[in-house]
């Protein structure tokens, strides 16, 4: 190869490289956006996702926006007083209070959050409304009750026949474990994209039967139990909320589809961090669910048993998540 040739083709190569390397390293929403899907799906975590996802599929099959779907979607599992683990219905912390905690995040990465609300059945609508009416993100116990109402949310009993009575059970024994085994964690986290490509994620709980009063998860905190980046993708969390604090979890599953991975690998990598740092994950299970810019859906979880829900046009349908312990 003459000298002339090999330097030519030296600059080629180096002009190409100069030209990626911004591409890859400041502009990667623009290699996601220019593949966006326009499909409209919703994913939720567990089976009550299925009546959920119905709700948001309404929005979402009308050409509406990816943030009323998961609004309306997760209000239903809220107002059903048969689930023991989200709004009305759900199991009280040790002094028999229900309280709730949930988040929303729109396309625009705008956030709201409520924690630890008593007497409201759909804090998810108040913690959008503290993102659309507030200048601030979170609003927590007695405040957040103070704004719902102020807001024209009615006071109702969250705490059924049902729950009390098994809560007074629970009493006799008072036998308080901080661990969640794989039958009992039923948080709803919510993702959904339109039909303009642009996401939003919601999610809402009860977190843990007979938690110390004051105890918050990781559902009502903005990149723990979820994050959106309309630009990447977004994720969510279910299963023992401080394991998921600790990690950033929902913002790392985000971050890490935006370096590159598929949403699968990066719930997997977010899951191998939890189980590298906690000591007991024999009685410990968390699941994280996700979708990327693309329409590419994934989950991860340390043990067998999360499910997820996922609504297309082809229909609505329970998927079992891979784990790690087999
Ligand atoms: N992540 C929730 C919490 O720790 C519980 C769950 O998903 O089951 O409050």
């Amino acid at each position: 190869m003459s000298i002339k040739k090999s330097r030519r083709e030296f600059l080629a190569k180096t002009l190409f490289a100069t030209a990626a390397t911004p591409l890859l390293v400041g502009k990667t929403n623009k290699l996601f956006a220019n593949s966006t899907n326009t499909t409209p799906i919703v994913i939720s975590t567990w089976d009550h996702g299925m009546a959920a996802n119905v709700g948001a599929w309404n929005v979402l099959s009308k050409g509406g926006r990816s943030l009323d779907a998961v609004e309306q979607g997760v209000r239903i599992t809220e107002s059903d007083p048969n689930v023991t683990t989200v709004g009305l219905g759900s199991a009280p912390d040790r002094e028999g209070h229900v309280t709730l905690d949930a988040c929303i995040m729109n396309e625009y990465g705008d956030c709201g959050s409520v924690a630890a609300i008593e007497n409201i059945v759909n804090p998810i609508s108040v913690a959008r409304m503290v993102m659309e009416k507030t200048p601030h993100v979170m609003l927590v116990g007695e405040g957040a009750l103070q704004f719902a109402l102020a807001n024209g949310f009615k006071k109702e009993n969250l705490l059924t026949e049902k729950a009390e009575q098994e809560w007074k059970e629970w009493l006799k024994t008072s036998q308080y474990k901080p661990i969640i085994n794989i039958e009992n964690h039923d948080t709803i986290g919510m993702l959904a994209m339109d039909s303009q490509g642009n996401i939003s994620g919601a999610c809402t709980t009860s977190g843990l039967a007979y938690k110390m009063r004051g105890r918050l998860g990781d559902s009502p905190i903005i990149g723990a139990g979820l994050y959106v980046d309309n630009e990447v993708g977004g994720a969510c969390a279910t299963g023992l909320g401080e394991t998921v604090i600790r990690q950033c979890g929902s913002f790392l599953v985000v971050e890490l589809m935006r370096q590159g991975m598929d949403p699968t690998s990066a719930c997997k990598e977010v899951v191998g961090r939890i189980m590298r740092h906690e000591k007991n994950i024999q009685d410990l299970q968390v699941g994280f669910l996700a979708i990327n810019k693309q329409g590419v859906i994934g989950s991860y979880a340390i043990h067998a048993g999360f499910n997820y829900a996922k609504h297309d046009k082809s229909g609505n349908k329970m998927v079992d998540s891979d784990f790690a312990l087999k």
